[in-house]
């Protein structure tokens, strides 16, 4: 059977969102981004991708089968954002990467980056074994809540300071099964 379109308003945990990118907009965006990965790293080599955990895994899924070419992924698990719809700030490592990256042409591969030490982090940490090259995709940024500057070679979209929920990106765990992207509806 066919799934529904997703919906224009949705609520979680009591609260009320409203659609703010489509699963068209997202899906077409990402084989944009993977069109332009395979193109890259034609004369590079067999990139892996990072992704981090939880938030990035849908992102990652569907960013890989955008990539018309071959790549490997992995996975980079840090602590979640509890409940709260602010950055906590802390950032805690709770799963490191399996997969051996020294000579690797790695791409980290991020659902959001908001205060930027999330992806700051797992970048350091790659660095620090010595990859052959390291790069870095997200799906969104909040260029107005940066709080450390990191340059993200692959963004899909840029986004207002808002709290987003759906797509991997979670309030309080749920909504990460939605497929469109959902912002808090203040009027509601
Ligand atoms: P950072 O502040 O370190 O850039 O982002 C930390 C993590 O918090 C992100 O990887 C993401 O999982 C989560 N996060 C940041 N902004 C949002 C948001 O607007 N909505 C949701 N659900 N999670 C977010
Ligand atoms: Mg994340
Ligand atoms: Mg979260």
């Amino acid at each position: 059977p066919e799934l529904a379109a997703a919906p224009d308003a949705v609520t979680c945990r009591g609260e009320r969102f409203k659609l703010y990118l489509s699963e068209e907009q997202i899906q077409s965006r990402i084989r944009e981004l993977g069109e332009q990965i395979a193109a890259d790293y034609a004369d590079v080599g067999i990139p892996i991708l990072i992704g981090v955990l939880n938030g990035a895994f849908m992102f990652t899924a569907d960013l890989m089968r955008a990539i018309p070419a071959d790549s490997e992924v992995d996975f980079y698990k840090l602590s979640s954002y509890g409940e709260r719809k602010v950055s906590s700030g802390q950032v805690t490592e709770l799963k490191n990467v399996d997969a051996k990256l020294e000579g690797r042409h790695v791409i980290v591969v991020e659902d959001i980056v908001d205060t930027g030490l999330s992806m700051k982090y797992v970048l350091d940490q790659i660095e620090a074994l010595n990859p052959a090259s390291l790069r870095s995709a997200t799906l969104l940024r909040k260029p107005e809540a940066a709080k450390v500057e990191v340059d993200v070679d692959y963004v899909g979209f840029d986004i207002d300071n808002l709290f987003v929920i759906g797509y991997g990106l979670d309030y309080g765990q749920l909504a990460r099964n939605l497929r469109a992207i959902y912002i808090l509806d203040e009027e509601a």
